[in-house]
């Protein structure tokens, strides 16, 4: 009999990676050779509107992964299931047919993942015996609670209570030992699983063209050594993050969201290494950590809120908004609005900068996101549901709970205009994504149809805003009110 340990889509690592572990150990201790188990589901990706990137980013890093397993002796095998109830079935098969006696996995939180396990367990009925980790966190989800006992929701108190109870317990932050290798003897036995092809791109994945696959993979290369190539170098400019972060022509943050999202770096392990860098101490507090430190963290500590939060309003996977009441809201079909905001040609430019950025690095800056979501749902009315899935379609780090919690909805309008003058003071990063306006000097970048003559904005074949944005703030302020009224 054999080990098992299945992969998932979030834990595509071998380093820090908690089943894995113990998986291993488990074979070790009992003389079993241990196998890895991927299953590659293209209906699944399509389900989920998985964007090309981000699908190309899991088989390189699947390949990546293989290598490496490869020389521990460990076969990493990969299974295809045509439709998504075709999964469970799948996976049982092979651990049927293989006489597997244990398997391990790490928990995926969204309901579907959540069903999946469930009737995958009960199709085991005890016959396999089968171990679900949580992984994906420092501080697992459910685990902080308000006094009442319930789970908490709102941000700054989670922080505060995540701060102490990783201080209380910096065990949280240690990080788990790699696989130990196969023994030679099993080898033999493994000969049939070694060098499972790693699937193509689905047909419904392909990049546009050869050159964006290219240009997109340089700039997120696969697999645990690029993360911690990417980690080690953001800890050089660590401190300048707290002050710059938000400027997004600054390029200073880590850019390691879709390494976390693919779980080819684990957050333990990013945490540990900003320890040693924290004079040891697992106090992240503003008043204890550098104020790049305590930032960053702070930024991770949303990851885990996100994570709990997932879990314990299983709603918000299920295409609806935490605020419930929101549902209520009638949207607008405005199908030249949405064409503007995903072509980057509504006449803000921030909006259009953000927009250009995302569909061509596969990756937006935070503060571009905040307001590119507000853009559509608030001033443009469309509904908020469509551009999640936009960015799922688009984005390299899509991740369910950061993207749903990302988009939820509120009465905040972000105006693009003040927006872009704070974190884009000198228009750096407009220039950079719009060339149109790369020779606009000063203010006028901000809002050049209001601040240039009528002939020198007409020369710059930059279009007019699409939306008067006061008008459309005050309409999607009463449309909220009204209709979430009732609800
Ligand atoms: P850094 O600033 O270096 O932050 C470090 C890490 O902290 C990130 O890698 C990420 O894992 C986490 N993080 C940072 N900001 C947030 C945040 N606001 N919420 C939760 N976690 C955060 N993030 C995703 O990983 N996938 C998504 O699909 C996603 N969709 C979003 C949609 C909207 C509308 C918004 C407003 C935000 C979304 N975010 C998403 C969060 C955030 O924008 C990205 O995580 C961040 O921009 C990634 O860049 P970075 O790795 O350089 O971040």
């Amino acid at each position: 009999t054999k080990v098992v340990h299945w992969f998932r889509s979030k834990d595509l690592r071998i380093q820090d990676n908690t089943g894995l572990h113990h998986a291993s150990f488990l074979a070790q201790d009992s003389k079993k050779p241990l196998i890895g188990v991927y299953l590659h589901c293209p209906a699944e990706l399509s389900w989920h509107g998985t964007s090309p990137a981000r699908t190309d980013f899991i088989l390189e890093g699947l390949q990546v992964m293989q290598k490496e397993l490869k020389d521990l002796n460990i076969p990493l095998v990969i299974l295809q299931a045509d439709k998504r109830d075709d999964i469970v079935p799948t996976i049982v098969k092979f651990l049927e047919d293989q006489s597997i006696s244990h398997v391990f996995a790490n928990y995926e939180y969204e309901v579907d993942e959540l069903r999946r396990d469930t009737s995958f367990v009960k199709e085991m009925g005890g016959s396999i015996q089968v171990s679900l980790h949580h992984d994906q966190t420092a501080v697992e989800p459910g685990a902080i609670l308000t006094s009442a006992g319930k789970p908490m929701k709102v941000f700054t108190p989670y922080h505060h209570a995540w701060l102490s109870t990783i201080k209380d317990d910096p065990s949280l932050l240690d990080t788990v030992l790699a696989p130990v290798a196969n023994p030679s003897w099993a080898k033999k036995e493994l000969k049939d699983f070694f060098d499972s092809p790693i699937p193509d791109l689905p047909s419904d994945k392909q990049f546009p063209s050869s050159e964006d696959k290219q240009r997109i993979r340089k700039l997120w290369p696969a697999g645990h050594t690029s993360a911690s190539e990417r980690m080690d170098s953001f800890l050089k400019q660590i401190n300048h993050y707290a002050s710059t972060r938000s400027n997004p022509a600054k390029n200073s943050t880590s850019r390691m969201s879709a390494y976390f999202s693919a779980g080819m770096y684990s957050v333990r392990e990013a945490l540990s290494k900003l320890k040693a860098h924290n004079s040891s101490s697992a106090d992240f507090s503003e008043s204890e950590a550098s104020p790049g430190i305590y930032s960053w963290v702070r930024e991770l500590v949303f990851r885990e809120l996100y994570r709990q939060t997932t879990l314990t309003t299983p709603h918000t996977s299920m295409n609806l908004p935490q605020n419930l009441k929101f549902d209520s809201v009638l949207w607008e079909d405005d199908e030249e609005g949405w064409q503007r905001w995903i072509s980057g040609t509504t006449g803000e430019p921030f909006i259009d900068a953000g927009m250009r950025q995302l569909n061509a690095e596969a990756y937006m800056h935070n503060r571009l996101r905040m307001n590119v979501s507000s853009y559509l749902y608030c001033n443009l009315l469309i509904d908020y549901r469509r551009g999640e899935r936009y960015f799922a379609e688009t984005l390299v780090d899509w991740d369910l709970s950061n993207n749903t919690q990302g988009w939820e909805p509120s009465y905040t309008v972000f105006n693009p205009v003040s927006q872009a003058e704070r974190n884009d003071p000198e228009g750096e990063y407009i220039r950079k994504w719009v060339p149109e306006l790369r020779d606009v000097q000063g203010k006028a970048i901000f809002a050049p149809s209001e601040r240039l003559s009528e002939g020198e904005f007409e020369k710059l074949g930059y279009p007019r805003p699409y939306v008067n944005w006061k008008e459309t703030k005050q309409r999607a302020i009463e449309r909220f009110k009204s209709d979430m009224r009732d609800a």
